[in-house]
C-alpha cells in the first residue's frame, strides 16, 4: 500500500471494504506500536464536531508529542495510510469510514521556554491553552476563544476570529502569536520552523501541502491585564452564541466554504432563500447560511448532498463557484 491523498473536495465514491482489513493493519503495525493500543474498527463519528463518520480500520491515540512522531513513523514505515485527527472541527468523515490508521492526536505536554512563551503539545485544546495563559496573565490567544481546535489543527488553518469589539477592525490570526513550530517532516526528521517560515495564509499553512506533522507550537505571548482578556472573552462568546448554532445541539463543522473577498459565501446562499433548507438530517442553519447542522442523524452523503445543492444554486444565480473549506476525510 502507498501513502495516498486522504483529503479531496473530488465527489464521492464507492469502495468496498476488504475482509480482515484490520487485522492485517495490526500484524503490520504491532513490531512498531504498542498492539494494546491499536484498536479495530472504532466509529469515528464521536470524535468530530459534526457528529459523522464510519469507523477507522485502526484508531490509535496519541498521548505525546514523541508518540505523535512514533505512529506517524511507523504507518509511513508500514506503508499505510494514515491520517492525523485533531478535534475534527474542520472535516467531514465519510459513512465508509476510513481505511487505514487514524492517530487521534491528544499530546497536550505545556512548557515556558522563556517569560511569555508557551510550548504546546499539537494535540492540545485551544480552549484549555487559552485557560492556561490567561491564568498566567498572557495575551494573545484570547480572541479565539469559542472555537474548537487542537492547536496543531490551529497551525493547519491558520484558526482567526475578528479583532475585539466594538470596532471588530479587521481578521486576527493565530499565526500572529506563532513564534515556531516543531514538524515531523515528510521524510521522517524533526525540525523546527519559525511562523514565517510556516506559509500562513488564509486558511492555510504549509501542512497543506509539505507532508510534515506539525509536534508542538511555541506561542510568543504579551504581558495583559487578565479583566480585560474575559472582557474580550465575553464579547466574543456573545458575539459567537448570537450568530452561529450552538455546537452542543446542532452539530457542525463551522463555515463550510471558503471566504469569498468581499461577498461572503454565506450571503450568497441566502440570498438562494437557502436557509433551513434540509436533506435527510443536513441543514443549511436557519441562522448562518454557511453552516450546515447535523439535525439528526445526518449522514456525510446528506452533507455532500446539500453542499452540492447550495454550489449548483448559487453558481446558477451568482455565477460564483462555492469552494469548500472543510476537508473530505475517508470513503464516502
Ligand atoms: C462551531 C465551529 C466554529 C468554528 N469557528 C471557527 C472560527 O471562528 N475561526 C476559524 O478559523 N475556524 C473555525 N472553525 C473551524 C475549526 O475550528 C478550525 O479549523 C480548527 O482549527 C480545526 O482544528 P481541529 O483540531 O479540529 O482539526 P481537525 O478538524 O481534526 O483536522 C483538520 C485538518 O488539520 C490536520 N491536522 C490536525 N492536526 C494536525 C497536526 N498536528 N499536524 C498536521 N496536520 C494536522 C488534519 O489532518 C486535518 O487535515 C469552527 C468550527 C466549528 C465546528
Amino acid at each position: 500500500m502507498r501513502e495516498r491523498l486522504l483529503i479531496t473536495d473530488s465527489m464521492p465514491k464507492e469502495i468496498s471494504r476488504p475482509a480482515g482489513a484490520a487485522d492485517e493493519l495490526i500484524r503490520a503495525l504491532r513490531p512498531l506500536l504498542a498492539a494494546d493500543r491499536l484498536r479495530p474498527g472504532i466509529p469515528l463519528a464521536p470524535y468530530t464536531t459534526f457528529r459523522i463518520g464510519g469507523p477507522a480500520d485502526v484508531l490509535y491515540d496519541a498521548t505525546s508529542a514523541d508518540d505523535l512522531a512514533t505512529a506517524v513513523t511507523a504507518a509511513r514505515s508500514a506503508g499505510i495510510p494514515w491520517f492525523v485527527l485533531g478535534l475534527g472541527a474542520n472535516i467531514l468523515i465519510g459513512d465508509q469510514g476510513f481505511r487505514g490508521l487514524v492517530i487521534r492526536n491528544r499530546a497536550a505536554e505545556l512548557e515556558y521556554p522563556r517569560e511569555g512563551a508557551i510550548s504546546a503539545g499539537s494535540g492540545g485544546v485551544i480552549a484549555n491553552l487559552i485557560a492556561e495563559a490567561v491564568r498566567k496573565g498572557l495575551s494573545g490567544l484570547e480572541h479565539y476563544v469559542g472555537i474548537p481546535s487542537t492547536v496543531g489543527g490551529a497551525v493547519w488553518q491558520n484558526l482567526h476570529f475578528l479583532s475585539p469589539a466594538p470596532e471588530r477592525a479587521r481578521t486576527m490570526f493565530i499565526a500572529e502569536v506563532v513564534e515556531s513550530v516543531d514538524l515531523l517532516t515528510a521524510a521522517g526528521v524533526r525540525q523546527t520552523v519559525s511562523a514565517a517560515e510556516m506559509r500562513f495564509g488564509y486558511d492555510t499553512s504549509r501542512l497543506h501541502d509539505s507532508g510534515e506533522i506539525a509536534l508542538a507550537v511555541t506561542f510568543a505571548l504579551t504581558h495583559g491585564d487578565e479583566a480585560a482578556m474575559r472582557r474580550i472573552m465575553q464579547e466574543n462568546l456573545d458575539w459567537r452564541g448570537a450568530r452561529h448554532p450552538h455546537l452542543d445541539v446542532e452539530p457542525s463543522a463551522g463555515s463550510i466554504f471558503k471566504k469569498i473577498e468581499g461577498v461572503g459565501a454565506g450571503r450568497l446562499i441566502d440570498d438562494c432563500g437557502l436557509k433551513g433548507f434540509r436533506i435527510g438530517g443536513a441543514q443549511i442553519s436557519p441562522l448562518h447560511a454557511n453552516i450546515i447542522v447535523n439535525v439528526g442523524n445526518a449522514t456525510a452523503s446528506d452533507v455532500r448532498a446539500v453542499i452540492a445543492h447550495a454550489q449548483s444554486a448559487v453558481l446558477a444565480r451568482s455565477g460564483h463557484h462555492l469552494e469548500p473549506e472543510i476537508g473530505f476525510v475517508g470513503e464516502f
